[in-house]
C-alpha cells in the first residue's frame, strides 16, 4: 500500500432498509469531529451504470454531485452529515464495474487471458474502493456495500472485501456488519438468531465481522450482547446497539454513547479523543425545539414515496431548524389538483414548492398550483420542472399565450417557452446525458436571489435537458416575470422571479442537493422564513 489510509467496510444482514447509510454517515461524523479526514463510498450491486435511469419508485431520489455524477441518495446523507462534497468516485455500481472491465477487454488489455469474476471483476472493485484512499485526501474511507449479505449480486463485493482485508493488513481495514435484532412481542423477547445466521453467511465468504451494529426497537441487555459476541465471534464491546430514533440526526449521538467511534479507532490503531460536535448538537436542539410551525405544500407526482424527494425534505429540516420552526411538509399529488379544488387543497398552506420531475403526468396540476399561489400571494419556490411550470403558467395566464408549453410535453407547441437545450438536440442515449453537476450562475444585482445569497456569483447543481427559451425573455420581463440568474457563458436563464409578488422564485437548478446541517441552503432558509411571514399575515 502506498498510502496509509484506513478502510472501513459496512455490510448489511438480515434485511434491507436498516439504515446502513445513516450508520456510515454517523460514524463518519464522529471520526471527522476528532480531526480525521473521512469520506464515504457506496457500492451498489445493481447492473444499471448509475441510478440516473431509475424511476424514483424503484430507487428513490437520484442525487447529483458537484462533478455531475447521478448517484444513490445515500450520498446526499453523506454530504448533509459531513458537509464535504462527494463525487463520482463515491458511488460505484456493478454496471459501472462491468462496463470498465468489458471496455478493457475490448481494448485487448487482458492480453489474451480469460476474463473472470475473480480476479478481474474483484480487482476492478478493489481499484474503485482504493481510488479515494490513494488520492491522499482522506485518512479513513468508509465503504458501504449495498444490498444484504447472501444476495447473489453482492457476492463479488464481499469477495473483494475478503481480499482487501489481506491486501491492507491487520490494522488497516475492518468490517462493520449491520443487522436486525427483532423483538417478538408474543414471546416478549429480543431474538439473536437472525444476526447469528447473517454473520455466518458472511463467514461462508471468508469475511469475519469485527463490529456488529444491531438495529433494534428495544434496548439490548448486557447478557444478550454477551450472547451475540459469543456466537458471532466478536468482543462484547464490539456489539453496538442501534435503537430506533425519532430522527436520523440523533444517530451520531446514539453511536457516540455506544462508543462506536472508540472501538473503530481502537481496531484501526488510531488515536481517539472526544469528538467536537457542538455545531451538530446546536442544530439538533433547534430542530427538536421549534418555536412555531409552518405548513408547506410539496406538489409532486411521487408523493406516496418519501425517498423520492429526500433532499428537499432534508433541506426543509435544515432550514426549519435555522428559523426555529417546524416545517410540516404536506404532500399534494399534482395529478389530482385542478382549478376547481385548488382552494381546498392549497388554501391552508403557508407556502408551496413545486417539485422537479420528468414527463407529462401531473404537469397540469403543477401549473394549477403555480397559478393559485401567484394569484393569492402565497410564497412559491419552483425547482427545475417546478420552475419550468411557473414559466408556462405565466406565459399562459399573464401573457395570454394560451398554447404555451414545454417541448418536453408537447414537441410541436405554438409557444415553446421551455425548450430543449441546444447541446441536447443530438443526444440519443438517456443515461448520464443531461446537463449535470455544478454550473456557475450570475445573479442580477438587487434581485431577491442576490439578497438571499448575499453574493452575485453562485454555483448550483443541475439535472435537466430543457431550459427557459430566451426568445420569450423580453415578453416575460415586460409582463413582470424577471430573469435574475444566468449562466455567465451561455446566458441560459437559471432563475426567474415575479416582481409584484411577496416571494415567487423558480430555479432551474436543485438547491436541495447542497443543503447540509452545517450549511442550510439560503434559498430554503429564506423560503421557510417567507412561509412564516405569510402565516402571520393571515
Ligand atoms: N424534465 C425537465 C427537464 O429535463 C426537468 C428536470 C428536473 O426537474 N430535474 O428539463
Amino acid at each position: 500500500m502506498t498510502s496509509n489510509t484506513k478502510y472501513i467496510f459496512v455490510t448489511g444482514g438480515v434485511t434491507s432498509s436498516l439504515g446502513k447509510g445513516i450508520i456510515a454517515a454517523s460514524l463518519a461524523k464522529l471520526l471527522q469531529a476528532q480531526g480525521y479526514r473521512v469520506t464515504i463510498q457506496k457500492l451498489d450491486p445493481y447492473i444499471n451504470v448509475d441510478p440516473g435511469t431509475l424511476n424514483p419508485y424503484e430507487h428513490g431520489e437520484c442525487y447529483v454531485t458537484e462533478d455531475g455524477a447521478e448517484t444513490d441518495l445515500d450520498l446526499g446523507h453523506y454530504e448533509r452529515f459531513l458537509n464535504v462534497p462527494t463525487s463520482q468516485a463515491n458511488n460505484v455500481t456493478t454496471g459501472r464495474i462491468y462496463q470498465s472491465v468489458i471496455q478493457k477487454e475490448r481494448q485487448g488489455k487482458f492480453l489474451g487471458k480469460t476474463v473472470q469474476v475473480v480476479p478481474h471483476i474483484t480487482n476492478e472493485i478493489k481499484r474503485r474502493v482504493q481510488i479515494l484512499g490513494k488520492s491522499g485526501d482522506y485518512d479513513i474511507v468508509i465503504t458501504e456495500i449495498g444490498g444484504t449479505v447472501g444476495d447473489i449480486e453482492s457476492l463479488p463485493y464481499i469477495e473483494a472485501v475478503r481480499q482487501l482485508r489481506w491486501d491492507l493488513g491487520e490494522d488497516n481495514g475492518l468490517v462493520i456488519h449491520l443487522t436486525l435484532v427483532p423483538y417478538l412481542s408474543a414471546a416478549g423477547e429480543l431474538k439473536t438468531k437472525p444476526t447469528q445466521h447473517s454473520v455466518k453467511t458472511l463467514m461462508e465468504s471468508g469475511v469475519q465481522a469485527d463490529i456488529l451494529v444491531c438495529r433494534t426497537e428495544h434496548k439490548l441487555p448486557k447478557d444478550l450482547r454477551r450472547k451475540l459476541a459469543l456466537f458471532c465471534n466478536v468482543t462484547t464491546d464490539a456489539v453496538i446497539q442501534s435503537i430506533d430514533a425519532s430522527t436520523i440526526y440523533d444517530v451520531p449521538n446514539l453511536m457516540l454513547k455506544e462508543g462506536l467511534d472508540k472501538i473503530v479507532l481502537k481496531k484501526l490503531a488510531l488515536e481517539s479523543s472526544t469528538p467536537n460536535i457542538d455545531i451538530w448538537n446546536k442544530f439538533v436542539h433547534r430542530h427538536k425545539n421549534p418555536k412555531s410551525e409552518v405548513n408547506i405544500g410539496l406538489i409532486g407526482k411521487y408523493v406516496e414515496l418519501q425517498d423520492s424527494y429526500k433532499s428537499i425534505l432534508e433541506a426543509f429540516i435544515h432550514a426549519g431548524a435555522e428559523n426555529e420552526l417546524k416545517v410540516n411538509v404536506e404532500s399534494v399529488h399534482s395529478e389530482y389538483l385542478n382549478d376547481e379544488n385548488a382552494e381546498l387543497m392549497l388554501g391552508h398552506l403557508d407556502a408551496v414548492l413545486v417539485a422537479p420531475g420528468f414527463g407529462e403526468r401531473g404537469i397540469e396540476g403543477k401549473i394549477t398550483a403555480v397559478k393559485y399561489v401567484r394569484e393569492n400571494n402565497v410564497p412559491f419556490l419552483g425547482i427545475c420542472l417546478g420552475m419550468q411550470m411557473a414559466v408556462i403558467e405565466f406565459a399562459r395566464n399573464v401573457l395570454k399565450l394560451d398554447q404555451a408549453n414545454s417541448t418536453e410535453m408537447e414537441p410541436e407547441t405554438q409557444h415553446p417557452v421551455i425548450n430543449l437545450m441546444e447541446e441536447q438536440k443530438n443526444v440519443k442515449d438517456k443515461g448520464g446525458t443531461m446537463r449535470l453537476g455544478a454550473w456557475a450562475c450570475q445573479l442580477e444585482p438587487n434581485s431577491k436571489a442576490a439578497k438571499i445569497y448575499q453574493t452575485e456569483d453562485i454555483k448550483e447543481r443541475h439535472r435537466h435537458r430543457y431550459e427557459f427559451n430566451s426568445a420569450y425573455k423580453g415578453q416575460m420581463e415586460a409582463g413582470g416575470m424577471k430573469a435574475t440568474g444566468f449562466n455567465p457563458k451561455t446566458k441560459l436563464v437559471e432563475i426567474i422571479e415575479v416582481e409584484d409578488h411577496p416571494w415567487f422564485m423558480g430555479v432551474q437548478y436543485h438547491p436541495e442537493y447542497k443543503s447540509t446541517v452545517a450549511n442550510p441552503h439560503p434559498l430554503f432558509v429564506a423560503f421557510v422564513k417567507a412561509a412564516f411571514k405569510h402565516k402571520k399575515s393571515r
